[in-house]
């Protein structure tokens, strides 16, 4: 089976509460590989581009002021099947809603203050990537776990 890309954004509410550390830990023991990480100050122009599709609703500006009220984190995680398993690790986009077990149903309350953003199936996650890494900021290794992450039949 192919390995995905798929990218994360740690949000401003997350770094102001002190999650970063436990957010990359739920990535990393699932067994989901990290490829890249920085952080960045997202400017008008980049969230225009990534939530684009959100520019006539009425909680646009709003959600561009707490995207950049201060730098957010930004993952590219690979893995086999990883855009859908990291969907699940993050949870439903309301945080009231969400399954306890999920980083939103553990830590969050709030809709729009949901801690993680990751890629949408639908959206074209390479695309994403390419948004918030430049090439020379992503990188190929090999893991140690991946022998034991996956079954002989799932890793070919
Ligand atoms: P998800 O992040 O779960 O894929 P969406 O793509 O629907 O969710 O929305 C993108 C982000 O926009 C959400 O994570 C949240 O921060 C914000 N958002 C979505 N809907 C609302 C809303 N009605 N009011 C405020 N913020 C919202």
């Amino acid at each position: 089976m192919k390995e995905e890309r798929t990218l994360v954004l740690i949000k401003p509410d997350a770094l102001q509460r002190n999650l970063l550390g436990e957010i990359v830990t739920r990535f990393e023991r699932k067994g989901l590989k990290i490829i890249g990480m920085k952080m960045v100050r997202l400017d008008d122009v980049l969230l225009k581009e990534h939530y684009g599709k959100y520019a006539d609703k009425p909680f646009f500006a709003g959600l561009k002021r707490f995207m950049s009220s201060s730098p957010v984190i930004a993952m590219a995680l690979s893995g086999i099947k990883a855009v859908s398993t990291v969907r699940y690790i993050v949870g439903q986009t309301r945080g009231y809603e969400a399954d306890p077990g999920t980083i939103r149903g553990d830590f969050g309350m709030s809709q729009q203050a949901n801690l993680v953003h990751a890629s949408d199936p639908s959206e074209s996650p390479e695309e994403e990537i390419k948004r918030f890494f430049k090439r020379e900021e992503l990188f190929e290794y090999k893991k140690i776990d991946f022998e034991f992450l996956y079954a002989e039949d799932e890793r070919n």
